[in-house]
């Protein structure tokens, strides 16, 4: 590192904050990069989906970050940031502030908690202890009526996390038939849209709804929900029993976005530009989840996008820092493989196309090879 060399900070250790600390080292060998995160490692959510049938444990998602930061000459804060002073050029953390002459948020998103009891739910996507318990109760159970379902921000309808809720469904289903159980038990999709799932597509949705009619999944669609028990999911259209409830809700923004200027969306989201800089702000960028970016209302909110947006913050914040215009943005694209342990359903949305394909063995695969690959970059 050399002495004089500009600070960059980046919050968060999820896939856009590396790929950020990525691009930054590629283009620049002697900026000083600061990452703040809780815990120096990298968690690959896509692959969550597979803990409940005991396909993956928590120690094979986890990449301790060691290597990668001292590969990429990146020094870290253990921290939690908790907001900002100085028009960002100060990150305060329960550490101390840091200042910095450029930053980069990459903390993700945070599920909204406000439907009524909804502590009696699991909500699988916040993470490794949460699927966990989803392992845990499976094994317990001998039988009953397991309710699944996800919903919507009502003020940002794209911060949602609908296409892995539906590889939970599916697996969880061929997971039981492989146990030889599944007709002890019963599982139930419910969702307050009529057509859940509408991002990935009309074709798609046809899809996944004909697979849980197939699959025998029964389904409840189209009522707003209004609470959740510990044996029953509450909505406008009646109750739906059961003795396990998953039940993924919106996202907003994280908590310490209250503690700064910066502008937000309707959603809580932090306001960017197409050039992922938070809207009115000196060298202030956001990528992945946690902003709001312009685009198509099915913008998806996936580790692909974080990825891409990512590239284009890095490209641009140092862009600024060195007076050069700022011009980098980035492709919209969707790209899921909807998994069901054994299969997968692959859905493509970009601008100009959208395919859903039939479930394939070789999909399950493919989904196995990126995370393969993916994880080799951070380890
Ligand atoms: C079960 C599941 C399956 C998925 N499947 C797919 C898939 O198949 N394909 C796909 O593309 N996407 C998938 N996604 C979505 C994808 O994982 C997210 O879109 C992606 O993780 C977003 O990346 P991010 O870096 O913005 O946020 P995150 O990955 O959530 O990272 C946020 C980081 O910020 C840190 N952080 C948060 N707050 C603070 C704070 N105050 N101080 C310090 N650090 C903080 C967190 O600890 C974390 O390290 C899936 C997600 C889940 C949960």
């Amino acid at each position: 590192m050399t002495k004089d060399a500009r600070h960059v900070v980046v919050v968060g250790t999820g896939f856009a904050a590396l790929t950020a600390v990525r691009k930054l080292r590629a283009s620049n060998s002697s900026l000083h990069i600061t990452v703040i995160g809780r815990k120096p490692e990298f968690v690959y959510l896509p692959s969550l989906i597979w803990i409940p049938s005991g396909l993956r444990s928590a120690s094979d998602l986890t990449v301790p970050l060691d290597n990668f930061f001292k590969r990429q000459r990146v020094e870290f804060l253990a921290g939690e940031v908790t907001g900002l002073a100085d028009q960002g050029r100060t990150v305060l953390t329960d550490k101390g502030p840091v200042a910095n002459d450029g930053l980069i948020i990459g903390s993700g998103g945070r599920f909204i908690k406000k439907l009524p009891g909804i502590e009696h739910a699991i909500t699988p996507c916040e993470g490794i202890a949460a699927v966990e318990k989803i392992r845990d109760r499976l094994r317990a159970m001998t039988g009953g009526t397991i309710a699944l379902g996800f919903s919507g921000n009502p003020n940002e309808p794209s911060s949602m996390r609908g296409g892995p809720m539906f590889e939970f469904l599916f697996g969880i289903d061929t997971q039981l038939r492989r146990e030889g159980r599944r007709d002890n038990f019963k599982l139930v999709f419910f969702n307050p849209m009529p057509s859940p799932g509408k991002r990935l597509g009309e074709k798609a949705v046809q899809q996944l709804l004909a697979s849980m009619k197939q699959r025998g999944i029964a389904t409840h669609l189209g009522h707003k929900l209004t609470g959740i028990a510990a044996d029953k999911v509450m909505t406008e259209g009646g109750d739906v029993p059961a003795d396990l409830i998953i039940f993924q809700p919106g996202m907003t923004g994280n908590a310490w976005f209250d503690a700064t200027d910066l502008p937000r969306s309707p959603g809580g989201l932090l306001k960017a530009d197409r050039h992922c800089r938070v809207e009115g702000q000196r060298a202030v960028y956001v990528a992945g989840d946690a902003g709001s970016f312009p685009g198509p209302d099915w913008m998806p909110k996936q580790a692909h996008m974080a990825d891409l947006q990512a590239k284009a913050a890095a490209e641009n914040l140092l862009a600024e820092l060195e007076g050069r215009p700022v011009t980098a943005t980035f492709k919209v694209e969707l790209m899921c493989i909807v998994d069901s342990l054994d299969k997968g359903m692959l859905v493509v949305r970009t601008p100009a196309r959208n395919s859903a394909w039939p479930e394939m063995g070789l999909m399950h695969t493919a989904k196995r090879l990126f995370e393969w690959w993916y994880l080799r970059q951070l380890r």
